[in-house]
């Protein structure tokens, strides 16, 4: 069976794990520190701690939850992308985006998906596992030492679906914001979700301060259905109920994610129809010309037809913007670095 991953646990925990061991409680502090604030993720390293008792938790705990397997730096931006192997060999893959705000973290939340988005690589293979907390923090961390920059924003949109793995990314969300650790603002970290109704309504209770936005792709239910599988489950109008909820007990502005896929849903009824059904809510939409993947034959929306979109929805009082394509040169879309590497890596060894 595989070790815990010891950036998983809260102080609390830490604490108890290592008067368990026998240690005062004073050392759990030392160690959180290690990993939490000077990120070291080798027990050889954390030369205030005891020998014996550095042996012992090196034994009992994973100390290093993601290693960087390949990296890929883009020359039309600087987006860096990263393929990170974890302890038991699975691979997943992060984006280290540099915007004028500071260094944006995107990060995967599961090994794969079962979600089923057509558009999406991710979800080609389905499901592989959830990632534990500490490998959600393992990718920020290992991307600020990398790059030398301090990591500011956090984005959970990367390969998976972070409200199908609810406590890990919870925790994740609490761990990563904590003033005792790295103390990234809740208010820089945003949540992508399909749009699982009952965890965003759970999620509201948490009374966190992060932004959720929502994959919606197409403004009603029958023409999500042939985009989206969750779309048999939850209905459009149960989202955006759960979304008022989101809203009205956190404060935070929703964020609505569109791939703008040509001919399926960019066109001028499907905008009126959109601004429609979000109108009311105080939220933004993200427009994002589909990132055409190799297994599918979906075309991006050209320009002009995006900028059309995009007015008619102002003209109908949503915000929008259409999101700047970064890393094109590096398959920077969900999945596709992860998916290629396992292609390469199998072709290598059959
Ligand atoms: N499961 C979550 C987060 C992961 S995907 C979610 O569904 O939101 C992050 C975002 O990228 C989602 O909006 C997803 O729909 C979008 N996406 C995935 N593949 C894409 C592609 N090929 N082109 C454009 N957007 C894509």
């Amino acid at each position: 069976m595989s070790r815990q991953t010891i950036q998983s646990l809260t102080l609390p925990e830490l604490t108890e794990a290592v008067t368990r061991m026998g240690e005062k409680p004073f050392r759990a502090k030392q160690l959180y520190e290690w990993l939490h604030v000077k990120l070291a993720d080798d027990v050889s390293q954390m030369t205030n701690l005891p020998a014996a008792f550095r042996a012992r938790l090196a034994e009992e705990y994973e100390f290093q939850p993601v290693r960087m397997a390949e990296s890929f730096l883009s020359e039309l931006d600087g987006t860096r992308k990263f393929l990170f192997q974890l302890a038991d060999g699975s691979v997943i893959e992060s984006v280290l985006m540099k915007y004028h705000y500071g260094n944006s973290v995107c990060i995967s939340s599961q090994v794969g998906c079962r979600m089923g988005c057509r558009f999406c690589a991710s979800t080609l293979g389905g499901l592989e596992r959830n990632l534990d907390a500490g490998e959600m923090l393992g990718q920020v961390y290992q991307i600020q030492k990398i790059s030398g920059e301090r990591v500011s924003h956090v984005v959970v949109m990367g390969s998976g679906e972070p409200l199908d793995n609810y406590d890990a990314f919870v925790r994740f969300v609490r761990m990563v914001s904590d003033e005792r650790g790295l103390h990234l603002s809740q208010r820089n970290i945003t949540a992508s979700t399909c749009g699982l109704v009952e965890q965003i309504r759970r999620l509201a209770q948490e009374k966190l301060q992060i932004t959720l936005a929502i994959s919606l792709h197409a403004p009603n239910d029958e023409k999500r259905r042939l985009l989206m599988p969750v779309a048999n489950r939850y209905r459009i109008e149960e989202i955006i109920a759960a979304c008022r909820e989101y809203e009205e007990i956190t404060g935070r502005r929703i964020t609505f994610e569109y791939s703008l896929v040509k001919g399926q849903n960019d066109g001028v009824q499907d905008a009126k129809e959109l601004a429609n059904v979000l109108s009311g809510l105080n939220c933004h939409v993200n427009l994002i010309p589909v990132n055409p993947i190799k297994e599918r034959d979906y075309e991006a929306t050209e320009g002009p037809d995006a900028e059309r979109f995009k007015n008619l929805l102002e003209k109908n009082h949503i915000n929008a913007t259409i999101r700047r394509k970064l890393g094109a040169d590096i398959g920077a879309a969900c999945g596709q670095l992860r998916k290629s590497y396992l292609e390469r890596t199998k072709e290598v060894s059959s």
